[in-house]
């Protein structure tokens, strides 16, 4: 080890680059990373941290109507979009700080470089124009947004990173995908005041969710006043003499729109790093780097981890993989990311908060499943008259009682599967959340009062 420059040199600067070079630097390693763009990568950086502001910023047009309910005289509100870009750049900036001096902090070393990899242990540094050698390499360049060659006007279209920091709010958008983007960036977007229509190619959005929340979710939205086109897909984007642009979808209808957006999944970053080169093995489809359990590549020194393996495309699941990483390659501890059971969000308005198994992927999987369900007005709506339900579902396996999958749709739904995940983890049963004493008055007391199935599915029939 000590022949090389580095015991630890790791190429990408996001959430899972930086924990593992932070916590082998910690342990006493010498260790390099090198981050071309930003450090903090897309989470920090145009993905997960200035989505929840915007969120937030998208949010307080409903509180200002739901104050009249509670005595609130609010005046005519307006709202000022720079303001809010620049207030996230600041934010973001100070988070950009904090993730670098954390690693340089532990004893690391940081490089604002593109990096190659030209041996096993031999990586050039572009904008230095050196090499250095180190004993372990770790990929955690993450992805990108996918393109849509395929789509005439393609070039006229955006995709989340540019929605960030658009000059101008647009008055309307079109926003391409069911997944976690475009509703997010649908909801942010209306909530903005912008005029806005979803175009999702299947039956109904966000697939791999459980469908009550899907459509529930969909029909709130569509009431708050979001367009959302299903079974369609745009056939062209064209831009009009006036500068706007024109979306065709099929089946004919036009839509004229300031700004399209393309959210249709993401691709891992692995081109031009040298990776052909030295032989690392790729996936064809996607070209996601392929890794064993323990995240280490073919190349037994050089190790993947976060959205370049395309494994789980979640901040919190490459960090989780970047500490299994370091245990197994630093402390001679082989551990192996665990990714079953991850709780998850959805920052849509209303939000999603979910963990574990959808009734559909329970029904496949158990033949006697209880559902327990309730839907409802938060308490906060009563007065405030909004129109709004929530919903809380457990899912139950009828033979163990083991609760198989928890599913929230409603205000606070991502705080409320973080803390769900803890019990569906630890495989704990109906009768766990039974003899758990309510919190009251709370949307998520449902959760341990809910006594009695509300239907059962038996060998995939509904009773
Ligand atoms: P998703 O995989 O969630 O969704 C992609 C969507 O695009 C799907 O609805 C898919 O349809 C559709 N699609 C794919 N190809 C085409 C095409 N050629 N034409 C039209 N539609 C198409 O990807 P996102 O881009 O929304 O997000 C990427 C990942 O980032 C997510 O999977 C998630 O892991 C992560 N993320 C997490 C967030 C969070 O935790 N809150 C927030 C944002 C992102 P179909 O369903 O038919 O395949």
């Amino acid at each position: 080890m000590a022949g090389y420059d580095y015991d630890l040199f790791v190429i990408g600067g996001g959430s899972g680059g930086v924990r593992a070079a932070r916590v082998a630097a910690a342990l006493g390693k010498r260790v390099g990373i090198a981050e071309e763009y930003r450090f903090g990568g897309t989470c920090v950086i145009r993905g997960c941290v200035p989505k929840k502001l915007y969120v937030y910023a998208s949010q307080f047009p409903e509180h200002f109507a739901d104050a009249v309910g509670y005595g609130w005289t609010v005046p005519e509100a307006s709202f000022d979009w720079q303001t809010l870009v620049a207030n996230k750049d600041r934010e973001i900036s100070r988070l950009e700080a904090i993730y670098k001096k954390n690693v340089e902090g532990s004893g690391g070393e940081t490089f604002h470089t593109r990096a190659m990899i030209v041996d096993p242990h031999v990586i050039h540094l572009l904008s230095e124009d050196r090499t250095v050698t180190a004993d372990q390499i770790l990929i955690a360049t993450g992805g990108r947004p996918a393109a849509h060659p395929a789509l005439p006007g393609h070039e006229h279209c955006i995709f989340s990173n540019e929605a960030f920091d658009l000059k101008e709010l647009p008055k309307a958008i079109m926003i391409e995908g069911g997944g976690y983007i475009a509703v997010e960036f649908a909801n942010i977007f209306h909530g903005l005041g912008v005029d806005t229509t979803l175009v999702y190619r299947g039956q109904e959005i966000l697939g791999r969710f459980d469908m009550d929340l899907r459509r529930t979710l969909h029909e709130t939205m569509e009431k708050k006043g979001i367009k959302i086109l299903c079974h369609s897909v745009s056939e062209s984007v064209s831009k009009r003499p006036d500068g706007r642009l024109d979306a065709q979808l099929i089946g004919g209808q036009v839509l004229t729109v300031d700004q399209v957006m393309l959210a249709i999944g993401r691709i891992p970053n692995t081109e031009n790093m040298g990776l052909e080169g030295i032989g690392i093995e790729m996936t064809a489809a996607t070209g996601a780097i392929k890794v064993d359990p323990y995240s280490r590549t073919n190349i037994d020194n050089i190790w993947a981890i976060g959205d370049v393996t395309n494994r789980v495309q979640l901040t919190p699941v490459a960090i989780h993989e970047a500490m299994c990483f370091v245990e197994t390659a630093f402390k001679d501890n082989p551990t192996a990311p665990d990714h079953d059971t991850i709780a998850t969000a959805v920052f849509s308005q209303p939000e999603i908060g979910t963990v574990g198994l959808s009734e559909d992927e329970a029904v496949k999987r158990f033949a006697d499943i209880e559902i327990y369900r309730a839907s409802f007005r938060p308490m906060r709506h009563t007065l405030s008259g909004r129109d709004e339900k929530m919903l809380i579902k457990l899912v139950v396996d009828g033979a163990s009682r083991r609760v198989l999958g928890a599913h929230i749709l409603g205000p606070d739904a991502g705080e409320m599967a973080q803390l769900l995940g803890i019990p569906l983890k630890a495989g704990l049963t109906k009768d766990d959340f039974d003899r758990t004493m309510a919190v009251h008055p709370t949307a998520s007391e449902e959760l341990v009062t809910m006594y009695k199935p509300t239907y059962r599915v038996k060998d995939g029939e509904r009773v």
